[in-house]
């Protein structure tokens, strides 16, 4: 099945954007989830049927280099024959040869992260790039501000000097085209300081963003390790549509493998463990309310 609508306008034409301003529409949030291998993508399509809701997958350029093109070509197969909308998106597209790569390949959308650059440049280049997507029906999304830390570390910065302006965002979107905004409140990823998220963001800027956003695009929350349901659901609510989510739903899923691999078949192990990860999955489908919308 397919949800592309082939007689609509691009961006309206990209799944996506559909996916994302259905959320916007109706005041929920979808589970951006970064897949690393063929168990993420199948937990994925299969909790997004499950519950009836549609899903974004994400891959990182890592994909793209070590298990090369035919592997995103197949995700994005299995994504979109799903019986609900299942996007594919390109998480945290920094370098410009990953973009020229990106946007060869059948992905639906494409975070380029040019947050390292100051404003003036960030601007052209989200704005060059989205000029070239537009024929490959592909829609972006963009960092404004710079949500810092890695996968791995602990962020050593000022975040006063990163964080999103809100009136920034606005003239951002507006210039740049940009479909869909990451702010930077407070978040960061691969993990928080002591007194967690909570401490860490700023709500009220977060808002304040929303509604300078003048376009009204569908926000984007990076950094979701660890957060509470309760702060999930007070971001959603002052407007972020799209989740990005990687141990939250991945760490069960891990931990069962680690157990697990020297007592099971590998059949038994993959099949259980994509049941341990899908569930997990669904519970946050769930939580952003993005269950029984479709
Ligand atoms: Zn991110």
């Amino acid at each position: 099945m397919t949800f592309q609508m082939n007689n609509s306008q691009y961006p309206e034409s990209n799944l996506t954007w559909q996916i994302l301003n259905h959320a916007n529409k109706h005041n929920y949030a979808i589970g951006a989830y970064n897949c690393y291998n063929d168990d993420g993508v199948i937990a994925v399509i299969r909790a997004a049927e499950r519950k009836h809701s549609a899903a974004i997958i994400q891959l990182f350029p890592w994909s793209m280099h070590f298990q090369g093109p035919e592997f995103v070509r197949y995700v994005v197969r299995a994504a979109h024959v799903a019986s609900v909308p299942v996007a594919v998106h390109l998480d945290h597209c920094i370098k410009l040869e990953d973009v020229e790569l990106a946007l060869g390949l059948p992905f639906d959308s494409i975070m380029v992260d040019a947050s390292k650059q100051d404003q003036e440049a960030n601007i052209r280049f989200c704005k060059d790039i989205i000029e070239r997507a537009k024929s490959r029906n592909i829609t972006i999304e963009a960092e404004l501000g710079r949500i810092e830390g890695g996968e791995d570390g602990l962020p050593h910065i000022d975040m006063d000097t990163v964080l999103t302006r809100p009136d920034e965002a606005g003239e951002f979107v507006r210039r740049t085209g940009v479909h869909y905004l990451a702010p930077s409140f407070g978040n960061i990823h691969g993990g928080y300081p002591p007194g967690g998220a909570k401490k860490s963001w700023d709500l009220s800027r977060l808002s304040s963003i929303a509604k300078m956003s003048t376009t009204n695009i569908p926000l984007v929350l990076h950094g979701t390790h660890a957060v509470s349901d309760e702060l999930f659901l007070k971001a959603v609510r002052c407007g972020v549509r799209k989740v990005n989510l990687n141990r939250t739903v991945r760490d069960e899923y891990t931990r069962f493998v680690a157990e697990k691999s020297g007592s099971l078949e590998l059949t038994t192990l993959k099949t259980e463990a994509v049941e341990v990860y899908t569930r997990s999955i669904e519970r946050m489908m769930d939580v952003l309310g993005s269950s029984s919308r479709y």
